[in-house]
């Protein structure tokens, strides 16, 4: 039987960690060089994603390292596989949470590619092409499958797009996919990276937007970004007056909290909706549920077809993330304000600043 040749590669500079309570440093990784179907990009920006943190420190249980986080890339095309249509160099490009999938299968064909039990993530899943673990957008460049890279409305700020590729999608996809618009009243839960574009999504799409936020100091902030009434969520009366009045609330919190708080918001068949992942489980009571037939559901970041829909929605709209540009040596500190909840709205990395 023939041996497989092993793909070529080349090196570029990257930001890594070698074990879940090391800090993320300098280093080399290989990317493949592109194949008939690859686009070769040098990467700009790479926001910040609180999953960063969750995955470097292994608080999912499956980090390999050493670990390169990053997945919410925007970079420019260096070059394209010979069987590439879509791109061509020079073009302004994004890459998210994903960068492949088995394409057969029904989430697949369905555009649904983040639910495909082959879907490949951009740091942390095995890499087919160079072996190891795919390694994700903390570095200078990365090669990926042409159906995996989206294109960046030209009007939109690079910098400030760059955290569209999860933090956006990922809440533009439930509010889509409920349908939140005119005559509704939606919460949103934490005003991070998430929940800041959550705010401006629902506020976009026509609904009465509440945020509920632990950071008292947050309010104005949330009302410029599209909060129409802000709850601080420590308040129980505050709360209590927000009681059975909610249609759908999407929490985005990273750790811990009290989600029948939130149940017993919702009126008669109203949803909370997960997307935060902190790693302990929930205790969820059944009255507050079975009381008012309401439902409590998740949401994974969003498929290909969607991504771009987000993506040229936010051109057509101007939405962009609030950020704050940071140097790729500032990302530890970084890690260190966003567990504070000190984050406004998100961290940017600017990669020039790898050299
Ligand atoms: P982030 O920027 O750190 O924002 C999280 C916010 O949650 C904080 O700013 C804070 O807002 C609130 N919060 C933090 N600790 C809290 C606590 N103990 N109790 C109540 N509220 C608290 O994080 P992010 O990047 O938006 O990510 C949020 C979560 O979503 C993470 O767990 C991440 O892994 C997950 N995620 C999921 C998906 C998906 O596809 N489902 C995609 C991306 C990220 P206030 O100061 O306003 O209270
Ligand atoms: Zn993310
Ligand atoms: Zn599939």
């Amino acid at each position: 039987m023939p041996t497989q040749s092993k793909p070529r590669a080349y090196s570029v500079k990257a930001y890594a960690t070698s074990g879940a309570k090391a800090p993320l440093g300098a280093t080399t990784i290989s990317r493949r060089e592109p194949t008939e179907t690859d686009v070769q990009i040098d990467i700009l920006y790479c926001g910040v994603c609180h999953s960063d943190l969750h995955f470097v420190r292994n608080e999912w249980g499956f980090t390999q390292y050493p670990a390169v986080p990053g997945h919410e890339v925007v970079g420019r095309v260096r070059a394209v596989g010979a069987g590439v249509k879509k791109f061509k160099a020079g073009d302004l490009v994004g890459v998210g949470c994903l960068v492949d999938s088995c394409r057969t299968c029904p989430d697949c064909r369905a555009g649904l590619e983040q639910f495909c039990p082959e879907m490949v993530m951009t740091y942390g899943s095995a890499d087919k092409h160079l072996g190891g673990g795919t390694l994700g957008g903390y570095s200078q460049g990365i090669v990926v499958t042409e159906e995996f890279v989206l294109r960046i409305p030209a009007n939109l700020s690079a910098a400030a797009a760059a955290p569209l590729l999860c933090a956006g999608i990922t809440t533009y996809s439930p509010l889509r996919r409920w349908k939140v618009g005119p005559g509704q009243k939606v919460g949103i839960v934490g005003l991070g990276g998430l929940g800041h574009m959550g705010l401006k999504f629902a506020h976009a799409f026509g609904a009465h937007v509440v945020l509920f936020t632990t950071s008292p100091g947050k309010s104005a902030d949330a009302r410029r970004l599209g909060a129409h009434e802000v709850v601080v969520s420590k308040d129980e009366a505050q709360m209590a007056a927000q009681a059975g009045s909610f249609d759908f609330i999407l929490d985005t919190v990273s750790a811990p909290h009290d989600m029948n708080a939130y149940l017993g918001l919702l009126k008669r068949d109203g949803n909370l909706v997960l997307v935060g992942a902190p790693s302990e489980p929930f205790a969820v009571a059944a009255f507050p549920l079975i009381m008012r037939r309401r439902s409590f559901s998740g949401s994974l970041i969003g498929g290909l077809p969607e991504t771009q829909e987000m993506l040229d929605f936010c051109g057509q709209h101007g939405i962009t993330s609030d950020i704050e540009l940071i140097r790729m040596d500032q990302v530890n500190e970084a890690y260190e304000r966003m567990l504070k909840s000190d984050v406004k709205y998100r961290f940017v990395i600017d990669m020039a600043s790898l050299k």
